[in-house]
């Protein structure tokens, strides 16, 4: 029901009725927060007689009334969406108390009722009244300098009973208020507070990183009190039912005595790990060992719980599907595929594509082992490098400058998400291992190091120190998330070592996709990776970096020079047998694998230098007057060299080259053949605009071939097919059909020409066109469905109305993105070819595709 009862809710609801020990509570649904936002911030009718109701029923579970100085309840007042948004909102906690309540607990337990009368009135005064946090916090700074006291914990109850007051007059004093102390007008406006809290600027920010919809709304949860700080057989502990950095199947938490939830998550003081807790509570202990197997077992996942033990009794107070680490992620599924809690099906569905890319991604040298600068809990795994920053708004503006930066921070807060997220890795001083900054980075999957204690973080000087050494803003430091060691300086890093678990899982993904995945490589080192992460064959093999190489640039700069078709060909010979023999390795290293190469694509003045001493030093290695190199650049150039002379243009009036290209491909596919090997060359005419410019190109290009074939006297199956990147291409397809054997959609090109974008100039708008939802996605990373999606779909009916077995693809950046890949199982393409290290994360989400498609197909027959 997590819809209707946001996810905290449902939950609590669910724990309760597996019998579990759930402090009583009611929750109001999200519905009451769309009425709520479209009612100008009032409640339905009804409302208020429901809650007096529900109020009256948990009074006579617990035995205590609201309100009531002799007996009395006090609530939490919870927020709590349909996504989890860990600490984004708002809660109130210890509400229903007031002066008179509070001093009658304290004839009984003075520190437990005083202390939690601060925590009531800064809450207050923080969620519902918006008092400077800061502010608050200066109140027992204050006292706390005053008697020389560090912890929290050496404050007497006449500590804290002088904490509370001055706080309540500070808030009078900040806000013009006093705390109201009538228990039901806390509730209402505690209420009130949770729903405006679905709007403040963090929540917003977090909604939209993690692709939440604004409408959905939280309910409020308000649950009776149970108190971790009520005396010394009392504590309050967060967990994960297994380890969500490793994945290891072993209760995993922290835990602070004498504490209410509260500070565990908020790393004011680092929390002892959950094995003390067998130590001191070895009862409790077991208990819970016993309630994370029920909730593993209810909800078949990992889970993340909180809880609170009151004067030794045990209380969930929480649970939710646990964030883990891509390590983690596989390890479990794993598992649990391996206890047959899951199926294979489940596991596959359960670990998302994009987080699988880090574990083929380098990870530090540590045989170029450098001194550890400080070390603190590995929070969550990888290797970032980057400059230090201590301000989350100074990472954001550095970060779109192009910079990496690493924040570092004592801990960090929601308010920080930004620069939490613009940073290449997070460390932090303080806090454990559920701490916010380890929540974040977890599910961002980003590297974070917590609770590293030896550094000092000096914000005023922009600097922190460990070990004697002082590392200042701006320098660049080394942050190892698996092991939890932080460098100075870059370190050098390795290749990936893949845990076997991950090649199991992509093997079980093999046979459920549909869609083959091919990368897109353009060298024998890109090649030899591709195959080695799985690809089936190569996409889309750019030939034009092979010219770019300072060995091979000057002649095919003179091929650009020449004044006649015979100087171009000549240019051209000493060019050709050096593209042969990168096509030889490419050949050798893909074994008979399909490689698709696209010949010359882009505009010619991209290869000649722009410089005035660029031009200069040419001209003189080509013996060329300067003026004449000159002139041709300015010739060359292009108002729009995006829409300009280039892709298949250029074979068009300089057929030389292309027949160059063709020639050293098949030359190379024959001398393989010769060694007795298998190959497959695919030949690839980018930029196509119809059938009579193919038709050209594919003759030459067939007449070529013939002539080498004759001459070796060999037999070669090779195809020549088209890139489909313009719109024109895609409505013309049946007819470019004809001729080519197969297609493969140039989805960045076919982005650019369907929405009239240019991909290169699109930083300037596009942040805004995301920002005020005219995209819902980034089009040049997720295929913008309804346009360039509809251009395919329109592009394969109508290749395979004339071809019924015509061969197609995508080679774009898309190709690599689980979205699209999706998109691309049901509009039935054959393969997806991206970069090499998307190769395994295609391979996941082209089974994932299937799958939900077996899913979806599955429930329509159902019906
Ligand atoms: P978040 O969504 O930010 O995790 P919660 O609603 O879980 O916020 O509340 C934060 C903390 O307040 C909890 O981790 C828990 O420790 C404490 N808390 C919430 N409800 C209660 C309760 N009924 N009794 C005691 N502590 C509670
Ligand atoms: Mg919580
Ligand atoms: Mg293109």
């Amino acid at each position: 029901m997590k819809n209707l009862l946001g996810g905290k809710g449902a939950n609590l609801a669910q724990m309760a009725k597996l019998g579990l020990p759930v402090p009583p509570g009611f929750t109001i649904t999200t519905e009451v927060c769309a009425y709520f936002y479209q009612n100008n911030h009032r409640y339905p009718p009804d409302l208020k007689k429901e809650v007096k109701e529900a109020v009256a029923q948990i009074e006579e579970v617990k035995g205590a009334q609201f309100g009531n100085p002799e007996n009395p309840l006090l609530f939490s007042v919870r927020s709590g969406a349909r996504a989890s948004m860990p600490g984004m909102m708002n809660t109130v906690l210890n509400l229903g108390l007031n002066d008179e309540i509070t001093r009658k607990i304290a004839e009984k337990n003075p520190c437990f009722a005083w202390n939690s009368y601060w925590r009531f009135i800064f809450m207050f005064a923080d969620v519902v009244m918006a008092a400077p946090e800061e502010e608050l916090n200066e109140v027992l700074a204050g006292i706390k300098k005053e008697r020389g006291l560090k912890l929290d914990l050496e404050l007497s109850a006449e500590d804290w009973q002088e904490t509370a007051e001055r706080l309540k007059t500070k808030v009078k004093h900040l806000t013009g208020r006093e705390i109201p102390q009538d228990p039901w007008e806390q509730l209402w406006e505690a209420i009130g507070a949770v729903f405006k809290s679905w709007n403040t600027p963090r929540a917003i920010t977090y909604r939209k990183l993690n692709k939440i919809p604004d409408d959905w709304g939280t309910a409020v949860n308000v649950q009776s009190m149970v108190f971790g700080n009520f005396n010394q057989n009392s504590a309050s502990g967060v967990g994960f039912t297994r380890n969500p950095a490793s994945g290891e199947k072993k209760l995993y938490g922290e835990f602070l005595a004498q504490a209410q939830g509260e500070d565990v998550v908020a790393g004011i003081r680092t929390p002892q790990p959950i094995e003390k807790l067998k130590e001191i509570f070895p009862q409790r202990y077991q208990e819970l060992l016993k309630i994370s197997e029920i909730l593993e077992q209810d909800y078949r996942d990992m889970q993340d719980i909180e809880f609170t033990i009151e004067s030794g009794k045990l209380w969930m107070l929480q649970t939710r599907t646990g964030k883990r680490t891509a390590q983690a992620a596989v390890k479990i599924a794993l598992d649990m595929v391996r206890g047959e809690l899951i199926t294979k099906v489940e596991a596959l569905l359960r670990i998302p594509p994009e987080s699988i890319e880090s574990f083929f991604r380098p990870s530090f040298d540590h045989n170029s082992k450098k001194e550890i600068l400080v070390k603190g809990l590995p929070a969550s795994p990888g290797a970032a490098v980057g400059e230090v920053i201590f301000d989350p708004a100074e990472a954001g503006e550095l970060v779109d400058k192009g910079h990496k930066v690493i924040l570092v921070r004592t801990e960090t807060s929601p308010d920080d998400i930004h620069g939490i997220a613009a940073a290449e890795g997070i460390l932090t001083s303080r806090g454990g291992m559920t701490s916010h900054a380890a929540l974040v980075s977890r599910g961002m999957g980003k590297p974070c190091i917590v609770g590293a204690e030896e550094m000092y973080v000096d914000y005023k000087n922009q600097q922190f120190s460990a070990q004697g050494k002082t590392i200042k803003k701006r320098e660049t430091i080394s942050l190892d998330g698996t092991r939890g060691e932080v460098y100075s300086g870059k370190l050098e890093t390795i290749p990936a070592q893949v845990p076997q678990d991950l090649h199991e899982i992509l093997n079980w993904a093999d046979k459920e996709r549909r869609l083959g995945v091919y990368a897109n490589a353009d060298t024998p080192k890109q090649a030899k990776q591709a195959r080695e992460f799985g690809a089936e064959g190569i996409g889309l093999c750019r030939t034009e970096h092979m010219f770019f190489e300072e060995s091979r640039i000057p002649a095919f700069r003179q091929m650009i020079l020449a004044r006649d078709a015979k100087e171009r060909k000549e240019a051209l010979e000493k060019i050709e047998p050096l593209q042969r023999d990168d096509f030889l390795e490419i050949f050798r290293v893909m074994e008979g694998l399909p490689v698709i190469i696209r010949l010359l694509d882009p505009p010619l003045h991209e290869f000649l230098p722009q410089k005035e001493n660029d031009i200069e030093k040419f001209a003189q290695q080509a013996g060329l007057p300067k003026e004449i190199v000159a002139q041709k650049v300015e010739q060359l150039k292009e108002l729009n060299p995006m829409l300009g002379h280039r892709g298949c243009r250029l074979g068009i009036t300089y057929p030389e080259i292309y027949e160059m290209q063709v020639r050293a491909i098949i030359t190379a596919a024959c001398q393989i053949k010769k060694e007795g090997k298998n190959v497959k060359p695919e030949i690839m005419i980018p930029l196509t605009l119809g059938e009579k410019e193919f038709l050209i190109l594919k003759t030459t290009t067939k007449k070529t071939i013939k002539e080498i074939l004759e001459r070796e006297k060999i037999n070669l199956d090779y195809k020549i097919g088209t890139m489909i990147e313009l719109p024109r291409a895609a409505l013309q397809a049946d007819e470019i059909a004809r001729e080519a054997e197969f297609f493969s959609f140039g989805t960045n090109d076919l982005t650019q020409t369907a929405l009239g974008i240019s991909r290169d100039d699109a930083g300037r708008f596009l942040p805004q066109y995301l920002e005020q939802k005219i995209f819902q996605e980034d089009p040049f990373r997720t295929l913008d469905i309804e346009g360039v999606g509809e251009l395919i779909k329109i592009g394969v009916e109508r290749g395979r109305k004339t071809k019924k077995d015509l061969e197609v693809g995508i080679c774009g950046e898309h190709g690599g993105d689980p979205q699209s890949i999706e998109f691309c199982h049901q509009v039935g393409l054959d393969y997806v070819s991206c970069s090499p290290f998307r190769v395994p994360v295609a391979r996941l989400a082209a089974a994932q595709a299937a799958l939900k498609q077996n899913e979806f197909n599955e429930a329509i027959r159902d019906s």
